[in-house]
């Protein structure tokens, strides 16, 4: 992919996402959902997505695998390429949920559902004019074999880790929370499509995994750990204990649909362990990245 046709594509993602009336909360249309993205990419040849098998599980694919899965074509990663990119939630939206102590604030809860609506959309719309443009793209999420399941090793997972696609294009390290920490912090959504794009260089420069973490650098802050009131953040083994997590996102549903009128009280995640923290929306200040 030559410079250019990466610039065209940056440029495509952002104008979306500061021009698109979906990218605002439906109860405060005035307000923005997300800041500016940032936009990443990484061949599909990248050794990490073979590493990811053992780390994430036997069921992540390549994009090669997931190319052929869904399109039919088969495509060597080399002539692939997958284009991430991180949605920073507004400061409105983040501050609002720093003071919060026992569940989302009314404009995180909003954010953090109308803005997956609003990232699906984004998704549909990359892999839509990437394909128009003449490079076949497809967005693994939305595609038909995606699915959650639980794995015996790491509990609740997914057939395709936005998270860790970010991490592969150099866009963020892992915080104790679980979280992506990015230059615009944890509080954030991410997304990716995968494209028949051949990059120039292969290779990405990106941080240690847990290279932005104050926790895993001197074992400092556990701020996220502090904030999370279901105690899924578990600060003696650095894991962050999905089942827990959503178990506490399922027993306030009820308060969330009486409180803020979201049915169901479908908000997926509380967000306190990404709000009122140092790496909320930046680095921690005195992290020195560590680059792999
Ligand atoms: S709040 Fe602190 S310990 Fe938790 S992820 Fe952020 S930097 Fe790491
Ligand atoms: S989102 Fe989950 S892990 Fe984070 S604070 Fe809420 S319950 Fe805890």
């Amino acid at each position: 992919m030559h410079n250019s046709t990466k610039e065209w594509v940056g440029s495509l993602i952002r104008a979306h996402v500061s021009s698109s009336h979906q990218n605002r909360l439906r109860i405060a249309p005035s307000l923005c959902i997300y800041d500016e993205p940032l936009v990443g990419f990484v061949s599909g040849a990248d050794p990490l997505w073979v590493q990811y098998k053992a780390i994430i599980g036997e069921f992540h694919p390549t994009p090669a695998e997931l190319f052929r899965e869904t399109t039919g074509n088969t495509v060597g990663g080399n002539d692939l390429t997958v284009i991430s990119w991180i949605l920073p939630f507004t400061h409105t939206i983040v501050s609002s949920n720093a003071t919060q102590t026992d569940g989302p604030s009314e404009y995180w809860a909003h954010g953090r559902r109308d803005g997956e609506v609003y990232n699906d959309l984004l998704r549909a719309y990359v892999a839509a004019e990437l394909t128009g443009a003449g490079f076949e793209a497809i967005a693994p999420v939305l595609g038909p074999g995606f699915t959650t399941l639980t794995d015996e090793q790491i509990g609740l997972a997914s057939t395709w880790s936005e998270r860790h696609a970010a991490y592969a294009a150099g866009l963020g390290a892992f915080g104790l929370s679980g979280g992506l920490i990015s230059r615009r912090g944890v509080a954030m959504r991410c997304g990716s499509v995968v494209a028949r794009l051949k990059l120039q260089a292969a290779r990405v420069t990106r941080p240690k995994r847990r290279g932005y973490c104050s926790f895993f650098q001197d074992g400092s802050c556990r701020a996220c750990a502090s904030r999370c009131p279901a105690a899924a953040i578990r600060r003696d083994r650095g894991a962050h204990d999905k089942a827990r997590c959503q178990e506490f996102s399922r027993s306030i549903r009820a308060r969330i649909e009486k409180l803020y009128g979201i049915p169901g009280g479908e908000s997926s995640g509380c967000g306190l362990c990404q709000t009122g923290v140092p790496c909320s929306e930046r680095i921690p200040s005195g992290i020195s990245p560590v680059l792999s």
